[in-house]
């Protein structure tokens, strides 16, 4: 390991904080590069020396081992988080977070991102994720990506992605460093009222206020789920309000883990086991993660 850490780069960073279950041990290096150039002057660095790295967007489908990340941990900020339009596309930086980019198009005047309202995470992290909600597709509107690595930056299209359901062919070293959407004129008063009626079925559905990554497991693609989302499955197994430790499934909705204060990732995980094991007993469903993980995490009995 270099001794000579380029400049911004700080130690033993604690990461809990830049995750929305707020779990997790610290990074061994973390940066918040502010330009394309600086992160690919960072990745370089870490190829160099053969250090791991990690992205954190928003930190909203993310869970941190305890004993923390060894390696280089960043998180975009500056001229990576700006919103911009240039008539009828909007540029964004990877860091760029997606409630904020759609919240401006209604005076804009431009549609096709309403459905990024309620996700709470940042444009790279929604490309890494394939996100989703409401039937809006992130491919249909994104129009080029930029991603950086320890090379350089270069721009792609969203069929190099592959995306599938939350998932992308992204690997470890590329970054999304900005992206663009292509947008539709549209009503300013009638994108408005989508993004309110969005957001109003979004506080129906979903608890709110609570330190959660979202959806645990994704919806299977299993004959014997009949139909039924995750949540369902959890829910009809017994493990709405289940807790182990500082973490309970949440009691409005089965299929998001809930920090109740003192939650570690070890007892995320053993949750999330134990839900695993209920509708696997039940119904014979192996359920699948949709969590991201950052460091030595494993979800008992899973493998990827
Ligand atoms: C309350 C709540 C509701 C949610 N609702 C939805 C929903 O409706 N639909 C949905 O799809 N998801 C939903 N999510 C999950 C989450 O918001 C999405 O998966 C989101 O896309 C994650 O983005 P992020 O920036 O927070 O990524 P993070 O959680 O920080 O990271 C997730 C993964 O993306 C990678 N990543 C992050 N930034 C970049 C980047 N710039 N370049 C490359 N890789 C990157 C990380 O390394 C990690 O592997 C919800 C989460 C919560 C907490």
């Amino acid at each position: 390991m270099n001794p000579e850490l380029p400049a911004g780069i700080e130690k033993n960073f604690p990461l809990a904080r830049l995750t929305t279950v707020r779990t997790g041990g610290p990074a061994d290096f973390f940066a918040r590069p502010e330009t394309q150039d600086h992160l690919v002057e960072l990745l370089a660095w870490a190829k160099e020396f053969g250090t791991t790295v990690g992205v954190i967007g928003s930190g909203s489908n993310l869970l941190v081992a305890d004993d923390g990340f060894r390696g280089l941990a960043m998180k975009l900020g500056g001229a990576l988080t700006a919103v911009e339009r240039d008539g009828s596309h909007l540029l964004c930086g990877g860091g760029a977070r997606l409630p904020s980019a759609a919240g401006k198009t209604p005076t804009w005047g431009l549609s096709g991102l309403e459905f990024g309202i309620n996700i709470p995470g940042t444009v790279g992290g929604a490309v890494r994720m394939n996100a989703n909600a409401y039937g809006g597709q992130l491919a249909e509107v994104l129009e080029w990506v930029e991603v950086s690595t320890a090379t350089g930056t270069e721009r792609r299209t969203p069929d190099a992605f592959n995306f599938v359901y939350r998932n992308s062919n992204l690997t470890e070293g590329e970054i999304v460093s900005r992206a663009s959407f292509a947008l539709t004129p549209g009503d300013p008063e009638e994108i408005k009222a989508t993004l309110a009626s969005m957001r109003d079925r979004r506080r129906d559905a979903q608890p709110s206020g609570i330190k959660t990554f979202g959806s645990t497991f994704k919806n299977p693609d299993d004959p014997r789920a009949e139909g039924r989302s995750a949540g369902q499955l959890l829910e009809a197994a017994g493990c709405r309000g289940l807790e182990v430790g500082g973490a309970r499934f949440s009691e409005k909705h089965a299929n998001f883990v809930e920090n109740m204060g003192e939650a570690t990732t070890a007892d995320v995980l053993a949750l999330m086991a134990e839900g695993r094991r209920r509708v696997k007993e039940k119904f014979g469903v192996e359920l699948e993660p949709e969590v991201q993980v950052l460091g030595d995490v494993a979800v008992p009995g899973w493998q990827s």
